[in-house]
């Protein structure tokens, strides 16, 4: 009897663009490892993003935490969950409480491990770069942290939440969030953690020469999408 297919739970990134994005990877990578035989089973959920963006504004925890609860609990017959959004893993637990669940944080912080590198700089949301819960988790791992100036996180925000969630990609804003990665290699940076799913429809590359000489990416949204697909594979 053929192997039953692993139903892979995800809930989406948040925004539609970065939703889409995990899918399309999930999707192209399950094909390639099943060498075309197989399609991946996705039971995928999005939320609201205009109103999950007014409950972060807001700072409202306990909502954004319920939200993540209802998200959980429609995707329950999934085998397990990935969280296509480094901001919102600050609520992980209402899904890890609903079924077995890949933390962003821990794979990416596996793949950093694994080249090599000690200190990263997390390029990402003010909430993941200037909260504690992402790297706190990065550190528990062996990793040295750190994060772009006030200017510069103003900067990478303003480019996620105004124009990358919406779709919008810019040249400009290319080169600016170049500039803030040279920024962050002057202050000891070895690899750059693009901590935002929708990062990398800006910047995908997987090393990069700044004015402060080369460096490497870890996608963050790649790095979900291989493992999620590993798991479900058992590889
Ligand atoms: N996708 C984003 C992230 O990875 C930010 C948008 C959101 O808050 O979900 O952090």
């Amino acid at each position: 009897m053929e192997k039953k297919n692993p139903i892979i739970g995800v809930i989406g990134g948040m925004s539609t663009a970065s939703s889409d994005y995990s899918k399309k990877l999930i999707y192209d990578l399950y094909r390639k490892e099943t060498n075309g035989e197989h399609c991946p089973c996705l039971l995928s959920v999005d939320l609201d993003m205009c109103e999950i963006e007014r409950l972060q504004e807001t700072g409202d925890k306990e909502a954004l935490f319920q939200k993540l609860s209802f998200a959980a609990t429609c995707i329950k017959q999934a085998d397990f969950a990935v969280l296509c959004t480094n901001t919102m893993h600050e609520f992980s637990s209402a899904v890890s409480d609903e079924l077995p669940f890949l933390d962003i944080r821990k794979i990416t912080a596996d793949a950093v491990r694994a080249a090599g590198i000690e200190c990263v700089a997390l390029l990402g949301t003010a909430y993941t770069m200037e909260s504690d819960f992402y790297k706190s988790a990065l550190e528990k791992y062996g990793l040295k942290v750190v994060v772009p100036g006030e200017e510069s996180r103003k900067i990478v925000h303003q480019i996620i939440y105004k124009e990358l969630i919406n779709g919008i990609i810019k040249t400009e804003s290319k080169c600016a969030l170049i500039n803030v990665i040279a920024e962050t290699q002057e202050k000891g940076a070895k690899g750059i953690i693009l901590g935002c799913t929708e990062l990398p429809l800006l910047l995908d590359n997987s090393l990069m020469m700044t004015k402060a000489g080369s460096v490497r990416l870890f996608n963050t949204t790649r790095l979900q999408a291989e493992a999620a697909v590993r798991y479900a594979l058992n590889v």
